[in-house]
């Protein structure tokens, strides 16, 4: 009986090993070569959360609100929240705010929680990165992404804050480039104001 069950288990993994090494092989024979990969250009920017592209930075036109703007107390981003306020907006949606590749995503330390950097290149060549912060949760992890394509959930870093967006937008001289820095510098040399970005090169217009 031992016999049979053994003669059983060495047929079905040699059925397994042939079958899988077929799988290889034609996988090999119909596989074509890879194109070049060529991120799409950033030539539109949008807000990174809001289901309506009708997002502005005040309190009262729409859902959402920049509760700590660029500079305010040496902040180098924007905190975005909902009008709702408190822990409302926590496991919201966040969006990449343009086409562009996830360069960075990963835990940033216990101010940071999870965090994404998406790299842009605009029309003209030059780089910009959009860096969220305190996400409740990493929806994608690496490659392309396209304008306000899901890359994550608003969160709290791990119960530090009451949930909201930490949002940055760098430039390539900035001293923290692909990676999350320190949140807060009374130096914002290559910073760059999220929402007049973004009001700038939106498809949207108010
Ligand atoms: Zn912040």
């Amino acid at each position: 009986m031992g016999l049979i069950r053994f003669f059983c288990i060495a047929i079905f993994l040699s059925f397994n090993i042939a079958c899988s090494k077929q799988v290889e092989m034609s996988e090999t024979v119909v596989a074509e070569p890879t194109p070049a990969r060529t991120t799409a250009i950033a030539d539109a920017f949008d807000y990174p959360i809001g289901k309506n592209p009708t997002v502005t930075q005040a309190k009262d036109s729409d859902e959402w609100y920049n509760a700590l703007d660029l500079g305010e107390n040496d902040h180098l981003g924007e905190d975005w929240n909902k009008n709702t306020g408190g822990n409302t907006d926590c496991g919201e949606p966040v969006y990449s705010i343009a086409n562009g590749e996830i360069t960075y995503a990963a835990d940033g330390g216990p101010g940071w929680g999870n965090v994404i950097i998406v790299t842009h290149t605009l029309p003209d060549g030059t780089r910009v990165q959009s860096l969220y912060g305190h996400l409740q949760e990493i929806s994608k992890r690496e490659g392309e992404v396209k304008k306000r394509e899901q890359i994550g959930l608003i969160g709290n870093a791990n119960g530090r804050y009451l949930c909201h967006l930490h949002l940055e937008l760098r430039q390539e001289n900035s001293k923290d480039w692909n990676r999350p820095g320190g949140g807060y510098s009374s130096d914002r040399t290559g910073w760059l104001d999220p929402s007049d970005f973004i009001d700038s090169r939106r498809t949207f217009k108010k």
